[in-house]
């Protein structure tokens, strides 16, 4: 099962997701993000094809933590030591656009805006202090693609990243939230610009499994319903130019692409 956030008549609106006459559409909605994906079965039946509908991001976070260096071969690509503890950091709420939408390189400030194509993860459930021994999957809604647009020459001139991370459109999330995933398994995380394949993960590489990166972010912010986890990125990152389209696709969710334009004063 899956869902998206959309507008419909200039209003947002969360859309479940089915299959009808082996086209998706929307079928059931509610105006508030939903924290059970059963909340949907309560609300009353549509069809709306999805392909009618303007995708938005499909998330509202309070916050937005992401990791740094969960993939061995993309801290050696960056020569950054692997860490021995996770390492997190925030994007900013106003960096998220959903698919499709600009992604704009602030060509005055930075010459190199590199892509870094990630799983992200919704919480369902606020969560604070998980023991070790708590199960962390009762507190996750689902999974979706997020691409951690970052100025890699600001990350190198900063000693924290907040600008680098941080610019408007630095944050693309989407096209949906799916739940039939299981990160522990192993999902697949591509990215691809112009169509050729660049980043080719999984997330059986992680350093940090799913559940350590939960519960070590939990001992210090209460996560929050809504709130995004992007999970670290593959080896493979590189600059992104205008006129390019760059595509996430993880596996079980699908693929979200954004073109990149130059944001000129
Ligand atoms: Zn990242």
């Amino acid at each position: 099962m899956s869902y998206c956030r959309f507008q419909h008549q200039d209003v947002a609106f969360y859309g479940r997701i089915e299959s009808v006459g082996g086209q998706p559409a929307i079928t059931r909605t509610l105006v508030e993000p939903p924290r059970l994906l059963a909340e949907f079965d309560a609300a009353e039946r549509c069809e709306l094809p999805l392909s009618a509908v303007r995708l938005l991001a499909p998330v509202e976070p309070s916050k937005i933590v992401c990791i740094g260096r969960n993939y061995r071969e993309h801290a050696k690509e960056l020569n950054h030591p692997i860490p021995t503890e996770p390492l997190f950091f925030l994007k900013p709420p106003s960096s998220l656009i959903g698919p499709g939408d600009e992604i704009r390189r602030p060509v005055s400030l930075s010459q190199r805006v590199d892509y870094e194509g990630e799983l992200g993860v919704v919480i369902g459930r606020r969560c604070y202090r998980l023991r070790d021994d708590d199960d962390v999957r009762p507190y996750i809604l689902g999974y979706t693609c997020v691409n951690d647009v970052t100025a890699r020459d600001l990350q190198n001139k900063d000693v924290q990243w907040t600008r680098a991370k941080g610019f408007d459109t630095f944050c693309p999330v989407g096209p949906v939230v799916a739940e039939d995933l299981d990160p522990w398994k192993g999902v697949r995380v591509q990215t691809r610009v112009n169509g050729e394949l660049r980043q080719n993960g999984t997330t059986t590489d992680f350093l940090f499994p799913l559940d350590v990166l939960v519960r070590f972010i939990s001992q210090v912010m209460t996560l929050e319903p809504g709130d995004l986890i992007a999970t670290g990125t593959p080896v493979g990152v590189s600059p992104l130019q205008a006129g390019d389209t760059v595509e996430v696709t993880v596996e079980g969710v699908g693929s979200l692409a954004n073109p990149v334009v130059d944001l000129v004063d």
